[in-house]
């Protein structure tokens, strides 16, 4: 069975929306995710059916067979080892590196991605701290939760953004809020719930409510 470039980033969207969702994948959230009609995704979804990648239940949304599951997660495993690669190895910046991995991501090889996995020493996380999948599809996941949940007095040590957006990364390298940088909540502001964070060289920082929403952070 071969499958194409544009299935394959359909599974991948059904994976990644079920997954925020906790439940089946809606046509629309669908749409909106691939940036196209119902009507294609319609077209779509039939196809993915009719090779057993799905079930699709018309108004209850669509679900990924363990086939259509096992292909997304293999897809995702590619996408971030070479969002790693391009970061680590080839000395990209973290906002510049997704639009690449979405085409390495559909690179066929025999070996191709067990080897980048053990060239770049089997990393667990990828440049956005988002989860890397290992060989037999296993996820590692750690405890996170975004820095508005965060009380005064805590600390807390970023690990990952929930926005992946080029501004936001961007936005993040200006005020030296990268991966692995510590915190400390000061204070918060009751009237738009914007903070007060010391970081690590002693500097102090505002953040809005967007910010705290959008930064993941491990309370240390
Ligand atoms: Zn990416």
């Amino acid at each position: 069975m071969t499958i194409t470039h544009a299935e394959e980033n359909y599974l991948k969207a059904i994976f990644t929306i079920a997954e925020k969702e906790a439940g089946p994948a809606l046509t629309n959230a669908i749409a909106a995710q691939m940036q196209t009609s119902a009507a294609s995704v319609t077209d779509m979804l039939k196809r993915l059916s009719d090779k057993q990648l799905i079930t699709y239940e018309k108004y209850r949304g669509v679900q990924l067979t363990e086939e259509g599951g096992r292909l997304a997660t293999a897809l995702i495993r590619k996408h971030r080892l070479w969002e790693v690669f391009l970061v680590d190895k080839l000395g990209f910046a973290w906002d510049e590196v997704h639009e690449l991995a979405e085409q390495l991501e559909h690179v066929q090889g025999n070996d191709l991605v067990s080897r980048l996995d053990s060239f770049l020493g089997y990393p667990k996380f990828d440049p956005h701290g988002d989860p890397i999948p290992d060989a037999e599809g296993r996820w590692t996941f750690r405890k996170q939760a975004p820095l508005a949940t965060l009380k005064a007095g805590e600390r807390g040590i970023v690990t990952g953004v929930d926005d992946h957006s080029t501004t936001f990364l961007q936005y993040l390298d200006q005020l030296g809020l990268i991966l692995g940088a510590e915190l400390e909540l000061l204070e918060r502001f009751p009237y738009d719930q914007s903070v007060r964070v010391r970081i690590r060289d002693g500097r102090e920082l505002i953040l809005s409510d967007k910010v705290t929403q959008n930064l993941f952070v491990k309370i240390s």
